[in-house]
């Protein structure tokens, strides 16, 4: 179990997390919307352990957090950018984490083979990241991360920077490896559709205060999340198109 108890937040005067409590399971995705500057970064650093000035507590399998170094916590935390090492191969890079945990090199060779071929990354293992696409940097830092099978994956808008489509890819991507391998995610977005495609459990973060729903459906019909506004549009746009069609 993931979970926050009553944390609150301030840079100055500035209060940007207001009494956020919230727990959900193993395993799972949590997906939190909002909008940017609503706060989600810094609820993501906080479990990463890079804010240390704030309230409240934090709790992974029952274990408090909130005062152990952030080496220690078992967490990973990914951004838009993926930071990998130039020096080091696409093969070399995903291995990284069983190499510094001193794995045998036959199972280092095996998991990383395996995560290469889940990630559709085969052909590019010899390759430096300066070689590789947006979109293959950011297998790759999935696949750094999967492998060492974090505690929790904080993810904070990771596919902000591709396009479209890769975008599309990746999201699928996640939620296919995330659900084998049960991974534990923490996945803040300003995007309502990426929320959606990748949650088990649905937030909504509104100037530091965070509302976790009960089920998809809540989050679907709750006023606030946008999809019945993105369904009326679509709805009119259909309607349109058919009569324009009939006349
Ligand atoms: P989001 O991830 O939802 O875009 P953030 O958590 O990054 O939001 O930021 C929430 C608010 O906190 C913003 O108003 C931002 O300017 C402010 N903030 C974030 N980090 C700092 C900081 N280190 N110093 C001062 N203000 C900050």
């Amino acid at each position: 179990m993931i979970e926050a108890k009553n944390i609150t937040k301030s840079f100055g005067d500035e209060k940007v997390l207001r009494d956020v409590s919230f727990t959900f399971e193993q395993n799972k995705t949590l997906s939190i919307l909002g909008k940017s500057g609503s706060g989600k970064t810094t609820l993501l650093k906080i479990f990463a352990g890079l804010e240390s000035k704030y309230s409240g507590q934090i709790f992974v399998d029952g274990r408090r957090m909130d005062d152990v170094k952030p080496k220690d916590r078992g967490v990973v935390y990914l951004y838009q950018e993926p930071l990998l090492f130039p020096h080091l191969t696409v093969e070399e890079n995903i291995g990284f984490g069983l190499r510094i945990r001193d794995e045998k090199h036959d199972i280092i060779k095996e998991k990383t083979l395996e995560m290469v071929n889940r990630l559709q990354l085969n052909g590019q293992e010899k390759k430096y990241p300066e070689q590789l696409s947006g979109g293959q940097k950011q297998r790759v830092a999935f696949g750094r991360a999967f492998i060492i099978h974090p505690t929790v994956l904080l993810l904070d808008e990771p596919f902000g920077s591709l396009d479209p489509e890769t975008r599309l890819e990746m999201q699928t991507l996640f939620v296919e490896i995330s659900r084998a391998e049960k991974i534990t995610t923490l996945f803040v977005t300003h995007d309502l559709k990426e929320a959606l495609m990748t949650g088990d459990r649905f937030g909504m973060m509104q100037n530091g205060v965070l509302h976790l729903f009960e089920s998809r459906e809540a989050f679907i019909n709750d006023s606030g999340s946008g999809v019945q506004e993105e369904l009326k549009f679509w709805n009119k746009i259909t309607r349109q198109h058919d009569e324009n069609r009939s006349n």
